[in-house]
This record gives C-alpha cells, structure tokens and sequence, in this order.
C-alpha cells in the first residue's frame, strides 16, 4: 500500500459534516471525489456526529415543512408559535451581538443568506428534520437534525458510499504537496502502512481546527487550555491548519478565543461517537436558570445575560478562570415543582441538602461567603414574572449588585437545594484559515489565493470571536463545505 498514489479530482481531508456537504456538491458536479479520514471507519463522524440542530434563517411553515417527515402541518404550526421566523436580518443581528461586531463581513453574509438554501439542499440528499422536544431536550432551536449529527452522518456515509466516493480511512494528512507554479495537487498521508500519497486537481481541507491539541491550545488560547477535557473527538489536532500554513495560507478570525462550554464535572476527557443520544449528554445548561458560584462561594458571571443558545458558547472560558476551573449551578426545590430541568440532568453529578450550608460544607464552598452571595442575591431580585422560555429574555433581574444577573432570576430560598459541579469543555476552535467567503479558495499570505486548496468548516476562520450561537457550527460547515466542493469541482474539471 505504502507505494501506491490515488488520484481523484476532488479530494477531501476529513469526514465531518463540513467534508461530506463538500462531497456532495463535487458530486453533483460529477467529479471523482476521494475523502481522507484519520479515524477508523468505527471511529468515524468526526464532532459533527455529536450534535443536535443547525441554525438557520426561516420564515413559517413554507421553510420548514420540507425539512420535517415526521409531523403533520398542524403540529409544525403549533411548534411555530415558540419561534415563527429567525429572518436574515434576525440572524445577522445576533451573530453581530455575539461576536461583539467582529464576525467577518462578508463571511457572515453568506453564511446568512445561504443557510435557508443550504438545508433544503441538505434535505434534498436524504436529510430531513425533527420537532424539537422543547424543554427536556438541551436544544435552542424548534427543529433538531433527525438521528442528530449521528444520523446526519450515517445518511451521508450511505450516500456517498453508494455513489462512489473512495474512503480511506486511518488516512491523516500529513503534508500538501504543490507543483513548481505553487498549485496544491496533493497530499501525504499516513496510514497504519505507511506514506502513501494522493493527488487531486483540487484539494479540500475539512480536517477541524485544533481543539484536540494542547500544545496549540496553550500555544494561542493561552495558560490552562492544554489541560481542558474535550467535548468531543480528539483527531482535531489542527493538521490541516498547520499544513496549510507552512506553504502560506493567511490565518484569519480569533486565534485566541474558542467555543467552550459549561459540562459536567465528571466529563470524560473527549468523546467518540458511536451512537446517538442527548440523554446521556455531559451538556449542564440549566445556568441561565441557577445562579452559579465559585469554590469561594461567589458569583462571577451575569449568568442570563442573553439566551442560552448566545451565551454557553463562552461559559466554558467564564468557569475555567474560576478557582480550579470548576463552579456550581445552584437551584432550589422550585425549579423542581416547576419541570424545567432538561432530561439530560438526571444523570448528573449532584450534591442535595436541605440547607445551604450543608450544601457548601458538602462540596467544599467557602460556607458564609456562599450564604451571603444567595442572600444578597435574593434580596437583589426586582419584581416581575419568572417566565423560563427558551426563545424569549424574561426580564426578570437583579439590580445593585457587583455582578447582575439580567434574566431569568429565581431565588434560591426553598429546600431542598441542588448543586451541579461543573467544568469547562473544550468544543473547538474559532481561528482558522482565510477563505473566499465566495469560493471557499483559501489565500495566500501575498494576498493571493492558493490554486488548488479550498477549505470550509472549522478550519475557516473569521465567523466567530470570543463567543457564538448555538447551532452555527454545523450550518456554517454544511454552507460552506457545499460551496468548497463546488467550486473544486469547477475548478478541476476545468483544468
Ligand atoms: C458535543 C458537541 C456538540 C455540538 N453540538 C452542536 C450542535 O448542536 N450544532 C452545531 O452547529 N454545532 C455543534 N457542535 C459543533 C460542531 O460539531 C462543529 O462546528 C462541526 O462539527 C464542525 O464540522 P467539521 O466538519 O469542520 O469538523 P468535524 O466534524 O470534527 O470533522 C473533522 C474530521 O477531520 C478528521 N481529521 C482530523 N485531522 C485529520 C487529518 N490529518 N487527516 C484526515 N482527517 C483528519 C477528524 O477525524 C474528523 O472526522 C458540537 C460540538 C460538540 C463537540
């Protein structure tokens, strides 16, 4: 195997969401396309395998109704009444919001006004779409992928498969090779058996960024990212970005912020996914509704200063600055008698007292100052009605404290009292490469594209900085992949 060289037209690093949206459009423009993927074929789906739902732009039933098999119109209207539309200028707002103004432009643009296009694209290869189970699933949005990103990528494999895309899997890319004019046509790789190399008229990175990877987390996200666990795979190791930048490629977005988010204690250090399920999910995203402290006993964040899909995204970072890295979502019985708990917290790490000093001795809170921060958080608390929507902003704060918590403000006064201890996971990485938000041509660091080289899903930087939306991950991969793999394809049956 070792001597052997594989040539398509179109070849793909990577078997995400982000490379498999990329196959399909190399296929329809009838390339010959090969996809390298570093893990086993058991191993395989990449993080796009463990999520839940994409964001994107609708407006009532007309947008849904062909992504949905599984519901009657009817039920599709009364899921509309929690969210009638997210319109593209809705959409463009809250990633601006998000990303303080700093989400790039013209990425965004695309990204915005492709997404509607895209997933009933997506629905045209065999995708389709299910009501969300509102509250007791952990998803912001009214409709989550049917099977998830599990089953979105098992459709994809059987797809691709069947129309002839070549696999190779226990593949990693090692290398780009180029010609003497600078054009990529190739890739080292290495398998179990050794190098073996593969040319392509076009090249398409889709390999994530480098999440995976502590030394280049510590290296540009900075002191205690190397020792974070991983929410998901850990073959993200950033290959693709730094192959593609030993031979130029211009860096681009937020190198130095991440996408990290509030995970149970007892998070294992990454996840492969082998299956389906939310249930079992280490996801703790009941914080909008808890007021959450530190081993000192003190709040430090504003814990619902937007909604949850807007802010979980940069808890990740909030808790891992705390003492430890680890923090506590406080609740009391009411939100018990109330049923807003998401199911994935019945297997939760939890600690249970009847009293809130019992509860802190328990997980080694500093005890008056915890009783304090509760005291003065429920006197801090301004009229109004606590109302736990996940797609509305309550209203309901607190005023005059150091931190102020601006939604969502239950107070914490009914035994027995609950306390999930909670750390930071990593999910990936916001720096990547310079794309065309056009092409998906990557560029040159002498502002020039590279011929031959395209790159899309995390591996493209500039959407996000220091904070996210939920669901973005995968439309941006599915978006851009779609555009990446057209435009290889274009541009190798043209050569
Ligand atoms: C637990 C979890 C839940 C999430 N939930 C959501 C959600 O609900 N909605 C959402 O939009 N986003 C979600 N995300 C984020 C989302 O997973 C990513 O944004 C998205 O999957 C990125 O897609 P991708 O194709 O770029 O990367 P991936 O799906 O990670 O694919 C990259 C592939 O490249 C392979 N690879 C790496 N290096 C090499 C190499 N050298 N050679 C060959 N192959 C290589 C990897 O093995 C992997 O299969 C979640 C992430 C996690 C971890």
């Amino acid at each position: 195997m070792a001597d052997q060289t594989f040539h398509y037209d179109v070849l793909i690093v990577g078997a995400g969401n982000a490379a498999c949206s990329a196959a399909h459009a190399a296929l329809d423009k009838k390339a010959k396309v090969g996809i390298l993927e570093k893990a086993s074929r058991h191993n395989r789906g990449g993080n796009s395998a463990l999520t839940g739902h994409m964001r994107f732009v609708f407006n009532g039933l007309e947008d849904i109704r062909p992504l949905v098999k599984n519901a009657t119109d009817d039920e599709l209207r009364v899921l509309l009444e929690r969210m009638p539309h997210r319109t593209e200028a809705e959409h463009w707002d809250e990633v601006m919001a998000v990303t303080n103004n700093q989400s790039d432009q013209e990425m965004l643009q695309v990204h915005v006004t492709e997404s509607r296009n895209t997933v009933h694209w997506l629905a045209s290869k065999g995708h389709d779409w299910t009501p969300s189970g509102g509250f007791k699933m952990p998803s912001d949005n009214i409709l989550l992928m049917n099977g998830g990103g599990y089953g979105l990528q098992q459709r994809n494999f059987a797809a691709l498969e069947k129309a002839g895309v070549a696999f190779h899997y226990e593949t990693a890319a090692t290398e780009l090779i180029q010609d003497q004019t600078g054009r990529v046509i190739g890739v080292h790789a290495l398998t179990p058996a050794g190098f073996v190399k593969f040319t392509a008229k076009s090249i398409v990175l889709a390999c994530g960024s480098f999440e995976s990877n502590p030394e280049m987390r510590a290296r540009y996200l900075g002191p205690g990212w190397d020792m974070i666990r991983l929410r998901g795979v850990p073959f993200n190791t950033g290959d693709g970005l730094r192959m593609a930048m030993h031979i130029g490629a211009m860096p681009h977005g937020s190198w130095t912020t991440c996408h990290a988010s509030p995970q149970d204690i007892n998070l294992p250090p990454y996840k492969i996914p082998i299956g389906y399920s939310t249930e079992g999910s280490y996801a703790r995203y009941m914080y909008p509704y808890s007021i959450m402290v530190n081993t000192q006993g003190e709040r430090f964040v504003d814990e619902a200063r937007d909604l949850r899909g807007r802010t979980y995204a940069a808890m990740g970072s909030a808790i891992l600055t705390q003492p430890g890295g680890i923090a506590f979502q406080i609740l009391d019985a009411k939100a018990r008698k109330m049923d807003i708990y998401p199911m994935n917290y019945d297997k939760a790490t939890t600690a249970k007292a009847d009293t809130l000093e019992k509860l802190a001795a328990e997980l080694d809170i500093n005890v008056p100052n915890f009783i304090n921060t509760v005291r003065e958080f429920n006197g801090a608390i301004q009229p109004g009605e606590f109302n736990p929507d996940r797609h509305h902003l309550d209203g309901k704060c607190t005023a005059g404290l150091p931190i102020n918590k601006s939604n969502y403000s239950l107070s914490v006064e009914e035994g027995p009292f609950e306390a999930f201890p909670v750390r930071c996971g990593m999910t990936f990485c916001y720096g990547g490469l310079k794309i065309d938000a056009k092409t998906a041509q990557t560029q040159h660091v002498a502002g020039r594209p590279i011929a031959g080289l395209y790159a899309c899903g995390e591996m493209a930087g500039g959407l996000w900085v220091g904070n996210y939306a939920s669901g973005s991950g995968m439309m941006a991969g599915a978006t851009f992949g779609r555009i990446a793999g057209t435009n290889a394809a274009l541009a190798a049956l043209q050569s």
